[in-house]
């Protein structure tokens, strides 16, 4: 029997340091407003030679924070005076977010810096950008540095709003520029944001994560908890109302934890009561809820505000609470699944998503059992199910796996099925139901359909034009797949 017992070890002591949140100051975001300027003048003189503005290409991997970054650096470069494209090999400037939680997705990046090589020694002028989570890793970093020279500028996601003076650095000294500077981070407010859609957005309630589970690299690279001011995320968000947006997505890597670095007793749950007021505002989501953390206070808050949606993402891992406390989760599945029904009592219709890591280092046939049969008990309407994958710097990197890597394949499959025949019953009790959908436009594969979501978040697909794009409309259900369901307008 394994005797590892990783939860509060002393790396993570180290960092729970309570500190309270940092604002970068306005006269340091004024300086750095000097460099977009710069940059301008700098684009101006390259459309007065080229009849043309220089054109950017933006790549975002991993999760919804990263594109929410990435909407951020499209703002940036937007005001200093770039155009877009959505062909690298056009592009004046590439800028890739990367993401560092699997070694797939790692993997995928170093693959398309290779391809950028090719690309560059057509076009000498272009420069290329490497940030986010991935890159802020000091051992890629050093690689990247070593093998890959045509890269000019890397930075961390704590740098990101400093992206205009690196950005200017490096074409100014043609050498590589490098801020991956490990701090505590501190919180820039008011950066330009240039986003995707028009009718939704993402706005991140707050940045970094304290909780250390072992297999995660999220805490080392985007540093520790700090909240945005509730009276700026309400701002905003009457702002992007003002704007035509109807749909919120409040982002956080633990959510729960929003406020506790604040110096005004204000949670999670008074966030999404004082949103809830904003006029315009239709839907509103969050994301991520810890379920050590998740509690009465906020399921009161969703049941008693109309427009948050119904429907939770709360990521279990594992259903063994052997593992969970290698994974240092702090709750056992009794726990949770109390939560859970708790929330499923107060909150009709709700619909439920879920994290499940398969092939952690500790986990034996009898734990990835119990994974199945919370599954079961759950019935979650989906899952975001990963194979375990090591990521060096962190406690359980340096852990053997017990499972043999054909059984943890054959285990993962094995949970796609129960949770594949979930999914699909859930999804077939909506047949017959009219439901309201928010059309997001028309779908990626079949350009006859459209494709929305309903308050539950599951995708709709059903026939209507493009200009029905951004509003809500009653569609009723005639099929249900596993993934989706379609139906036709009322
Ligand atoms: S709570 Fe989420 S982001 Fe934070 S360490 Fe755990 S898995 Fe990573």
């Amino acid at each position: 029997m394994l005797e590892y017992t990783l939860q509060g070890n002393s790396f993570e002591r180290r960092f729970q340091e309570n500190l309270m949140a940092k604002y970068i100051e306005e006269s340091e975001l004024l300086r750095i407003g000097e460099y977009t300027k710069l940059l301008k003048k700098q684009n101006e003189i390259f459309e007065s030679e080229y009849s043309r503005l220089p054109r950017a290409y933006l790549e975002t991997h991993g999760c919804q924070q990263n594109e929410n970054d990435t909407e951020r650096i499209r703002g940036m470069l937007f005001e200093a005076g770039y155009d877009f494209t959505d062909d690298p090999a056009k592009s004046d400037l590439v800028v890739f977010n990367t993401c560092a939680v699997r070694e797939n997705a790692e993997d995928k990046v170093f693959g398309r810096i290779g391809i950028l090589k090719h690309i560059k020694e057509r076009r000498p002028h272009m420069m290329i950008a490497l940030c986010g989570c991935m890159v802020q890793q000091k051992h890629i970093a050093e690689r990247i540095q070593k093998v890959h020279e045509h890269i000019d500028l890397i930075f961390g996601p704590q740098a990101l709003y400093r992206m205009p003076e690196l950005l200017y650095n490096a074409y100014k000294s043609r050498k590589a520029v490098v801020d991956i500077e490990d701090s505590v981070g501190a919180i820039a407010e008011d950066i330009p944001v240039l986003r995707d859609a028009a009718h939704k957005a993402w706005v991140s309630v707050m940045y970094g994560c304290n909780n250390f589970c072992t297999y995660c690299i999220v805490p080392y690279v985007r540093g520790r908890e700090r909240s945005r001011r509730p009276e700026k995320i309400i701002e905003e968000i009457k702002e992007l109302a003002k704007d035509g947006v109807s749909e919120i997505t409040l982002l956080g890597q633990n959510v729960n934890s929003y406020g506790l670095d604040l110096d005004e007793e204000k949670d999670f749950a008074d966030l999404i009561r004082r949103v809830n007021e904003v006029d315009g505002i239709k839907r509103i989501r969050f994301m991520t809820s810890h379920p050590k953390d998740f509690g009465d206070r906020l399921i009161d808050a969703m049941a008693e505000s109309e427009k948050v949606c119904p429907q939770l993402h709360l990521p279990l891992q594992s259903g063994s609470d052997r593992v969970l406390a290698d994974m240092n989760r702090k709750y056992t599945s009794a726990e949770y699944l109390k939560k859970l029904e708790k929330a499923k009592k107060r909150i009709p219709n709700l619909a439920l998503s879920t994290d499940i890591i398969v092939g952690f280092p500790t986990e034996r046939q009898e734990d990835f059992e119990d994974t199945l049969e919370m599954l079961k008990k759950a019935e979650y309407d989906s899952i975001f199910s990963f194979i375990y994958s090591r990521r060096e710097g962190t406690p359980a990197a340096k852990l053997e796996s017990v499972l043999s890597e054909e059984k943890i394949h054959e285990n993962f499959n094995r949970m796609l099925e129960v949770q594949n025949e979930i999914s699909l019953r859930k999804n077939k009790a909506y047949v017959g139901k009219v439901v309201t959908v928010l059309i997001d436009g028309i779908s990626k594969t079949d350009d006859k359909m459209l494709t929305g979501r309903t308050d539950t978040a599951k995708i709709v697909n059903f026939p209507g034009s493009a200009e029905l794009a951004g509003s809500y409309r009653k569609v009723r259900i005639t099929d249900a797949r596993t993934w989706s369901l379609y139906g036709e307008l009322v």
